[in-house]
């Protein structure tokens, strides 16, 4: 197989074609085969019915369409078989483990979803006069303080709309933080382990990325950051716990080292499902940091959204937050300041990162997880997701491999792919067939300082009994792969509804439009 520097592979393994399927309709049980939409519909079918506009006068000048439009009609219910189907297609956390390390993919509390389904939060607008939406400003209000509390900082940004949104919101603040200082400083550092949002964002704003190399233990050397501080540095982006699932200790003599340069903390806090309760960002000398409620204040995600990366600041950055921001007046109530003109006194907010408010329904859900919670419960959770990946790594660690040894982990285990060597299979085999035993795959191959990575978190949310079937499951393909079952591995997944697609192609030569097969006996254009 081909691999990039990172020992990823670049192209997908050959693997046999799943047997036909031997029924009429091509369904296998309830498992139902559901074509495209354009291939069910038809485009003299409509679910719903429209009066004929008759008359109008023509407004368009010449720029009517000529040709019918072509969109696929469906009835009414087959309109929701084609999704209800294809969403049975797809792996859930309503449907089990979604062991995802990095994504804290934990329980969504049906309390949340009915709290974010009162007419009063679902159904506003955001062009509504404030005047009439003044409880749910409070709601937003009231979310930021528990951030605030949660993480002993000055001041929210609720409007960035995901982490990595998060991260380019208090990547500007530090930029216009160190532009009204009058100054130019044009290097961030980012260490080897971070998440590729890291890099991204900061070369996204115009930094210029310098890589902090991890220790042997997988964790960042306060001397390997002050090697590379200099007045051209800008910020430091560093996750915390990392994203080896390990606590990096030498936190706050990494902030005083990047303080004393004259530059800032950024970190990244997607992993903050690790210490809410038990250590907070602010009294480590954080400046600014995303939360990902989606994340560790649950919330669905996946599939590109929706989330929510609220911003919270350092006294030093919290001038700079962009507009709209909430604060509270001097009588207590919320209120939304909109506009550079409307902030107070010293602040010079850096612009606007969205178009209105931000994500309402996350916020909701956020804050019913919270209040369903309260400190003790979010405390708890904390623990009990430490705990249980600890669990993992105790029920695997003399089957699979620890880069850094038996150390005590925190909310994710991380394996690397030792344990395979000479059986032929590969990390990307192993989650292969992880699928066929019933459980999503672990992040693999992330992070890059790990070869073959294999990241677990299991989250707060599984009981012992469902992390033993899982650990079960792993242990009994650690020992089919060792019993040299190679092959086996190479052809999962046998029991999904598609088998090993060419991501890579995909990624790099989208077809994002459907078209018609060529009628028969010709050779399609493409
Ligand atoms: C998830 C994650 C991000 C990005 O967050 P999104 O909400 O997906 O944009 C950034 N850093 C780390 C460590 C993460 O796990």
């Amino acid at each position: 197989m081909t691999m990039n520097t990172q020992g990823r592979p670049t192209a997908p393994t050959a693997s046999a074609p799943l047997p036909a399927s031997p029924t009429f309709t091509g369904n296998r049980g309830l498992d139902i085969a559901e074509p495209l939409i354009f291939e069910v519909g038809r485009r003299e079918v409509s679910g719903v019915d429209i009066e004929d506009a008759g008359e109008t006068p023509f407004r368009l000048g010449g720029h009517a369409r000529k040709t019918p439009l072509d969109l696929p009609g469906l009835t009414e219910p087959e309109t929701m078989r084609h999704y209800v189907r294809l969403s049975t297609q797809n792996y859930a956390i309503d449907l089990g483990l979604y062991p995802l390390g990095s994504c804290t993919m934990k329980h969504n509390p049906r309390l949340n979803e009915k709290m974010a389904r009162l007419p009063g939060f679902a159904d506003v607008h955001p062009l509504q006069p404030l005047g009439t939406v003044s409880g749910a400003i409070e709601l937003v209000a009231e979310c930021g303080r528990w951030l605030l509390e949660m993480t002993g900082m000055a001041s929210v940004a609720m409007s960035p709309k995901a982490g990595a949104h998060g991260e380019m919101c208090g990547m500007a603040a530090i930029k216009a933080a160190i532009k009204a200082r009058g100054e130019d400083r044009t290097i961030v550092l980012v260490p080897e382990s971070a998440h590729g949002t890291n890099p991204a964002t900061a070369a996204q704003l115009g930094f210029k990325v310098v890589s902090i190399p991890a220790r042997a233990d997988g964790t960042v050397d306060p001397e390997a950051v002050k090697a590379k501080l200099s007045p051209q540095v800008a910020a430091i982006m560093l996750t915390n716990p990392n994203t080896c699932g390990l606590f990096e200790r030498d936190i706050v003599a990494i902030a005083e080292a990047v303080h004393a340069a004259g530059a800032y903390f950024y970190a990244d806090g997607a992993n903050f499902n690790a210490i809410v309760g038990k250590t907070r960002p602010g009294d480590l000398g954080v400046d600014a940091m995303h939360i990902n409620l989606h994340k560790t204040f649950s919330t669905p995600h996946g599939g590109g959204g929706p989330g929510a990366g609220p911003v919270v600041l350092s006294d030093k950055l919290a001038p700079f937050a962009p507009v709209p921001f909430v604060r509270f007046a001097d009588d207590g109530s919320a209120e939304f300041v909109e506009t550079r003109k409307q902030a107070a006194g010293s602040a010079t907010p850096f612009g606007r990162i969205t178009a209105f408010h931000g994500q309402m329904g996350m916020f909701v859900r956020a804050l019913s997880y919270m209040l369903a919670h309260g400190a003790d419960g979010l405390r708890q959770a904390s623990e009990d997701a430490v705990l249980n990946a600890n669990y993992v790594k105790a029920q695997l660690m003399d089957v699979m491999t620890l880069p850094f040894g038996d150390v005590p982990v925190m909310h994710e285990v991380l394996f690397d792919d030792r344990f395979l060597e000479g059986t032929g299979v590969t990390t990307l085999d192993f989650a292969k067939a992880m699928i066929d035993e019933g459980f999503h795959p672990m992040t693999m191959y992330f992070p890059l300082v790990v070869h073959g990575a294999l990241l677990i978190e299991p989250t707060e949310s599984e009981s012992k009994a469902g992390l033993d079937q899982f650990v079960g499951a792993l242990r009994h393909l650690v020992e089919r792969a060792k019993a040299g079952e190679v092959e086996a591995f190479k052809a999962a997944p046998v029991f999904a509804p598609r088998r090993r697609l060419d991501e890579t192609a995909a990624a790099r030569n989208p077809r994002l439009a459907w078209r018609a097969p060529e009628p028969e006996g010709r050779v399609a254009a493409e």
